[in-house]
């Protein structure tokens, strides 16, 4: 299964430095052994695409409505994602969970928009410090994915702990290993032989210096990227440590 390197760039990017990070990425992105996605603000979106088009990358949106359109005073749809150039979205992720309080149940309506807008979603999952330390990681995670995931869910998971982002510390690849073991027996559970075939990102902290190691712990599919996605060096060094 090639993995896939995908950016989260959060609310980062004016023009000018959309620009400065996918002119580097479109010429460096050739003959990579993985995927790759970058998924700017709504607001570049359109332009990232542009830049991109004909490359090897692909765009994504970081959020979307539950609805096609209508009255939902600055939200976006899947459809206009796609309209925009997108062909990937963001779902769940931490952040949202957290500043917009979404729950599981809304994460899997906007899952399934996203479907059936012609995006492929990245549904995101992870534990909190506190939920790692009395060890409820596995519960939490079970939990979100029962509750996120719609049933015959085509698509991709990543599996952020919620300490590890923009804090500088990353998972051990124990404690990756086993997360991702059981994140694959869940899924397989749940979606039956199809849940063998979907990839798992792991997120959190990931730069180019540790991203060899985490890429090529088993059932990692690739790896979610934040801070370091700012960077076309830093992301394509991460993309380089790609497992083939
Ligand atoms: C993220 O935003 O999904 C993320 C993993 O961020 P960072 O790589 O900065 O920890």
């Amino acid at each position: 299964m090639r993995q896939l390197i995908a950016g989260n760039w959060k609310m980062n990017g004016l023009s000018a430095e959309a620009a400065a990070i996918v002119t580097p990425l479109r010429a460096g992105a050739t003959g990579l052994a993985c995927d790759l996605l970058v998924c700017p603000p709504f607001t570049q979106i359109a332009a990232v695409a542009s830049l991109l088009a004909g490359s090897v990358v692909a765009v994504g949106g970081q959020d979307c409505h539950v609805n096609d359109k209508g009255a939902h005073t600055g939200d976006i749809s899947a459809a206009m994602l796609r309209d925009a150039g997108a062909t990937w979205v963001i779902l769940g992720h931490s952040e949202r969970r957290q500043d917009h309080h979404e729950t599981d149940a809304l994460i899997q309506a906007k899952t399934k928009a996203a479907i059936a807008g012609g995006l492929t979603p990245i549904v995101c999952v992870g534990e909190t410090e506190a939920q790692r330390n009395t060890a409820e990681h596995n519960q939490v995670v079970g939990a979100q994915l029962a509750g996120s995931l719609p049933p015959g869910f085509a698509g991709v998971v990543a599996y952020e702990p919620v300490w590890a982002i923009g804090t500088g510390k990353t998972a051990t690849e124990d404690d990756v290993a086993a997360m991702h073991l059981f994140i694959r027996t869940t899924l397989v559970q749940q979606l039956g032989p199809n849940g063998e075939a979907i990839r798992i990102l792991y997120g959190g902290s990931v730069r180019p210096a540790n991203a060899g190691s985490l890429l090529a712990v088993p059932h990692v599919g690739g790896a979610l990227v934040g801070g370091a996605s700012l960077k076309a060096e830093d992301f394509l060094g991460i993309a380089k440590a790609a497992k083939v």
